[in-house]
């Protein structure tokens, strides 16, 4: 798997420090305001895992599960597959964490429904920012890193399914997209 890498972009050490720096803004943003992450399955399970355990005030965790349609390296329509219960979105200051911030659709379309269903407030963080792809105004209220035009994997980020368990991010090898476009 290590094989199919091109370049490491972010090194464990790099992506430690992001996430201790992130989670002290997101820590301060909420002193004495109880809140929800709610973690965008698949790719933030790891992101929001890290996250949490380094803001040490009072917070719950829920999941949302939105994914693009096909296994390319563009996002696609969206399709949400499920929400938190109404109970846990109805009057909640709510944080959507996802593993990175693209054309912006996904977050902007989460929180349109998240707000629809009531939420108090819907904020988000994301482990990496791409700002040269947005296709929707939507920008995160925090962010790990943010990162240049380029398809990257690992650290939560899939390619076909594969790769979220890399510890680091990198590109992938050319080779890598061909295994799967040629079956
Ligand atoms: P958006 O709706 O902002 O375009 O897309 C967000 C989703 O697209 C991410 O949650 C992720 O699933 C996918 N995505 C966008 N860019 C990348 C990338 O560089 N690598 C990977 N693995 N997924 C990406
Ligand atoms: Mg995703």
């Amino acid at each position: 798997m290590h094989d199919d890498i091109e370049e490491i972009l972010l090194t464990e050490q790099q992506i430690t420090a992001g996430i201790d720096a992130v989670a002290k803004q997101v820590t301060d943003a909420y002193r004495g305001v109880e809140f929800t992450v709610v973690s965008v399955l698949k790719g933030s399970c790891i992101f929001a895992s890290d996250l949490i355990r380094r803001i040490p005030v009072p917070l719950e965790l829920a999941f949302v599960s939105a994914s693009s349609y096909g296994d390319g390296t563009t996002s696609g329509d969206l399709e949400m597959n499920f929400f938190p219960a109404e109970g846990e979105i109805r009057g909640k200051h709510l944080l959507l964490v996802d593993d990175i911030l693209d054309t912006g659709k996904t977050l902007s379309r989460l929180k349109a429904e998240l707000t629809k269903r009531g939420a108090a407030q819907v904020k988000s963080c994301v482990f990496l920012d791409k700002p040269a792809r947005r296709a929707v105004e939507y920008n995160a209220d925090f962010r790990a890193f943010e990162v240049d035009d380029l398809f990257v994997v690992g650290y939560g980020l899939d390619f076909a399914g594969r790769y979220r368990n890399l510890p680091f991010v990198g590109s992938l090898k050319k080779e890598a997209y061909a295994g799967v476009v040629d079956g």
